[in-house]
């Protein structure tokens, strides 16, 4: 089947969209909230619903709804201001996910992004199975559901991450692009909105199929130039790449081994000049990070990324590695014989560290034999988080 398709057709292009997802990171932070109704917006007079968990849309209470709406149509509910920070953190930790899979993505927002995994196909093996690769990775990694989309093309992506939300995994094939897009209403295509659907009724158009098969002609005097781009989508076309914007703002820093290692002390060290540098780095550059990230790569280039998010942003050499080593013997603790071929770490969630009592970067002492030596003292101390002391005791070597 493969064979007859066009290069565009052989593209696969992955939509990731979080499901409910502020409403979602409220209920993991508070367990308590568990399939209740949550509604996450402007509490104010003013206020409008941003997201609404599931059990709140059961009562008919949906995204961009005035809050007084919400609040008479399911009074039972929790509301709850929104905690951008947070989200910020959490969509830091599924956009790393993402990243192991293709460096082509495409943020669009906090919860939604495309992933270009053509390339990726060789590795991951099926289009389907990277998706459920993905899928699995977040709920693992971030405890949160996300719903996925397949197709040759960003536009059928997106709707078919749409179709079967939450927990969604829907794949477009490209044989079956008209059965999959012929009864969906115009108002799916994108740039038919509430002024121009009305017009496209008074036509009798109202799915995607029925404008598919309507002259050009007889669209133009309602679509305008644009009439031919609405058709070419009405037939599943579109040609536009996935654009990686420019990644969230993050250091780090990882080693391939000369021969793979597995002694825990010698990989607790490295994982430690590792939180020594990237940490390093964010003081001079007078950042602080919010999310700590370990990679590890077996040598079958099986790679694992674990990530967890700090209590607060910290630059301290001894709070990263903390953190880094904790969510390293997590994964160690079932793959104790694992040699490792690849250790890295780093940081992401990124912001500025003012001027606060973090900002000691300037006047760190970067003598690496120096480094070196407290390294293995802190190793030889047995971890002892009390005996890791590299930044106090460097910052007072020089005025
Ligand atoms: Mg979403």
């Amino acid at each position: 089947m493969g064979d007859f398709l066009t290069d565009s057709e052989k593209r696969a292009i992955v939509h990731v969209d979080m499901d409910a997802f502020y409403a979602s990171v409220e209920c993991l932070d508070d367990r308590s909230l568990t399939g209740q109704p949550v509604v996450v917006g402007g509490l104010g007079s003013r206020g409008v619903v941003a997201t609404a968990s599931y059990a709140a849309r059961k009562f008919g209470v949906h995204s961009a709804m005035p809050m007084g709406r919400a609040r008479r149509l399911c009074p039972s509910a929790h509301y709850i201001k929104p905690r951008m920070q947070r989200y910020r953190e959490k969509s830091a930790e599924v956009f790393t996910i993402f990243r192991d899979f293709t460096p082509l993505v495409e943020g669009l927002s906090l919860d939604e992004a495309f992933l270009d995994v053509s390339a990726s196909l060789k590795l991951f093996g099926s289009p389907e199975n990277i998706g459920r690769e993905i899928k699995q990775r977040i709920r693992q990694d971030t405890g949160l559901t996300a719903s996925v989309g397949l197709a040759h093309n960003k536009f059928l992506a997106k709707l078919a991450s749409d179709i079967r939300k939450p927990d969604g995994l829907v794949l477009v094939d490209p044989e079956q692009v008209h059965a999959f897009l012929d009864p969906m209403p115009i108002s799916r295509l994108w740039g038919i909105g509430k002024r121009t659907a009305p017009k496209l009724k008074a036509l009798g158009i109202l799915t995607i199929g029925q404008l598919r098969r309507t002259d050009l002609s007889v669209l133009r005097p309602v679509l305008g130039n644009r009439s031919g781009h609405y058709q070419r989508l009405a037939n599943g076309i579109d040609d536009r790449e996935v654009e990686p914007v420019r990644p969230d703002k993050s250091i780090s820093h990882e080693v391939t081994f000369d021969t793979d290692l597995a002694e825990r002390p010698e990989l607790l060290a490295e994982l430690q000049r590792q939180a020594e540098s990237v940490s390093r780095r964010l003081r001079a550059q007078r950042l602080m990070a919010s999310t700590v990230v370990v990679k590890i790569r077996d040598p079958g280039f099986h790679t694992v990324t674990r990530s967890r998010s700090l209590r607060a942003g910290s630059n301290s050499t001894q709070t990263l590695y903390r953190m880094a080593r904790a969510l390293f013997e997590k994964w160690h603790e079932s793959h104790k014989t694992t040699a490792i071929r690849l250790l890295g770490m780093g940081v992401t969630g990124l912001e500025d560290a003012g001027s606060g009592d973090h900002d000691t970067g300037d006047r760190l002492d970067s003598n690496s034999d120096q480094q070196i030596d407290r390294v293995f003292d802190s190793i030889n101390q047995r971890y002892g988080d009390a005996k890791i002391v590299h930044g106090q005791t460097l910052r007072r070597k020089k005025p």
